[in-house]
């Protein structure tokens, strides 16, 4: 066992895992001068030829966007995304229609999750301050006194280390937040989406996108749906989601030709069948999981991103999300003081726990929305009456899109903002419809004598 001990007064702060989220918070304690370690389970990935992982590319918008932006990274992401203002859905004949995200000025950035995660290494690296330690993996921690067992997976041995707090940011199947079960009462809840998802690439066309780059492509279809993110290569990125029970049957080359010859017929005349088959049967489809955890933090522990909330990916926010965590956490610590360290993270878990929860739900909803919703009557004019509601009363009514991907407003917040909504129109559907019943039985009682069929009714009405 080695023991590792601090060097000097500073604070030591121990960040597992070097993901998104990890390297994130990395920069934001080394920008305040605090003594941090940045431990990574994986080798570097700058160094990797292939990092085998989750999905190649994500939509970043306003709340990830803010977290880079604090610490001067904003413009360097931003530049190498591509912006998508519409959802454009592709119906089973291949027909297109677009509709947009919110004003003609908003969109969301497609990003290179590689990209994003190899340049916040190079940031949090720029800090004398940091240190980064791949090959750790956290075995255990004891979130009480702040201390971290990892194994160092290139040479087998165990490594203790002292730190003054813990920042699990090690994803979905945190071994932090299972250290932390031990120390403390956790609320904990995690749940299989019935959907799996695959991915599957569209290859530029002649030197360019084989499709109109500044959109998000979706095929929704009911129970499954393809979607499609541009990349700078000018390929894109579909995503095939269904239940498991869907990709288990398509067990034969023929039979995923034929699945998508009559569900997404424009696609797979972009992937090309051979390199469909090969792509469809070289990868094991993954699940969707959706994890809620109450507090997120210890006495000498906080979780950030999905350590503490996976979220499912239909709003595109999980990473937003981790990166809004960071933003929430040093507002608070920054007017409170690591003195306060205790209160610190009591207020973090108190503020941040209720929109964990809330965007955990919101895109469990948008899944149904995406692969289904998109293609009905009622969802169209629910959007028109959102947009001209929000034209008419620009501050007061905004749509829901819009408040969870170009706002900052709570996640908890934009939930009973909604239903406010809801309640409106519902009660004024019904005071409209209550309005005229009145109307017609007002006609009806004063015509009585006036008409004796339908016919002299509306003959009166038109008077
Ligand atoms: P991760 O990115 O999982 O990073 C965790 C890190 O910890 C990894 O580097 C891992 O190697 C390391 N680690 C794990 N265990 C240990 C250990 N024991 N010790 C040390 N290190 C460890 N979000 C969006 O905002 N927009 C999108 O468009 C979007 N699309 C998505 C599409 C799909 C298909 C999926 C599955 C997710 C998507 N997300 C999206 C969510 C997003 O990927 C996650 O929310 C984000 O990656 C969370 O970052 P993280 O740093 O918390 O976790």
């Amino acid at each position: 066992l080695i023991e590792t001990q601090t060097k000097d007064d500073k604070k030591k702060i121990a960040v597992c895992g070097a993901g998104l989220v990890g390297c994130l918070a990395a920069c934001y304690f080394a920008e305040r001068n605090y003594d941090v370690t940045l431990y990574e389970y994986r080798s570097d990935i700058r160094k990797m030829k292939v990092v085998v992982g989750r999905s190649i590319n994500m939509a970043m918008s306003v709340r990830g966007r803010e977290g880079l932006k604090r610490i001067n990274a904003e413009e360097a992401i931003t530049s190498k995304g591509i912006e998508m203002y519409t959802r454009m859905l592709h119906d089973t004949k291949g027909n297109m229609t677009s509709v947009p995200y919110g004003k003609s000025s908003q969109c969301i950035l497609s990003i290179d999750r590689r990209y994003l995660n190899e340049l916040l290494l190079n940031e949090a690296e720029k800090y004398p301050n940091v240190t980064l330690e791949f090959n750790h993996k956290v075995k255990k921690c004891n979130t009480n006194t702040g201390e971290i067992i990892f194994e160092n997976t290139s040479t087998g041995q165990e490594v203790k280390i002292n730190s003054d707090l813990v920042v699990g940011c090690d994803g979905s199947y945190s071994a932090v937040r299972q250290s932390l079960f031990k120390d403390k009462p956790v609320n904990f809840s995690q749940n299989y989406n019935s959907g799996y998802y695959s991915e599957l690439r569209i290859p530029p066309l002649n030197g360019t996108f084989a499709l109109p780059e500044k959109h998000l492509h979706i095929w929704p279809r009911g129970d499954f749906m393809l979607i499609a993110l541009p990349n700078q290569d000018f390929s894109f990125t579909c995503t095939l989601f269904m239940p498991l029970e869907m990709f288990d049957k398509l067990n034969s080359a023929e039979r995923v030709i034929d699945f998508f010859q009559e569900y997404f017929v424009d696609a797979m005349n972009l992937i090309g069948k051979e390199s469909l088959v090969e792509m469809y049967f070289s990868t094991r489809p993954s699940p969707l999981i959706s994890i809620k955890c109450d507090p997120h933090h210890g006495k000498k522990c906080v979780l950030f991103g999905d350590s503490a909330h996976a979220i499912v990916p239909f709003y595109g926010q999980g990473m937003n999300c981790a990166f809004e965590d960071v933003v929430v956490f040093f507002e608070i610590l920054d007017s409170m003081g690591f003195d306060n360290i205790d209160r610190v993270l009591e207020k973090y878990s108190h503020t941040r726990v209720p929109d964990a929860h809330a965007i955990c739900e919101l895109a469990v909803r948008n899944y149904d929305e995406m692969k289904y919703l998109v293609t009905t009557r009622g969802y169209k004019l629910r959007k028109k009456l959102d947009n001209f509601l929000n034209f008419l009363f620009p501050s007061s009514w905004v749509p829901l899109y819009t408040m969870v991907t170009f706002s900052r407003m709570r996640y908890s917040d934009v939930i009973d903002a909604r239903k406010k909504q809801d309640k409106i129109i519902r009660t004024t559907t019904w005071i409209t419809c209550l309005s005229m019943m009145a109307v017609f039985g007002f006609y009806i009682y004063k015509s009585r004598s006036n008409f004796s069929n339908i016919n002299n009714f509306f003959k009166i009405l038109r008077k």
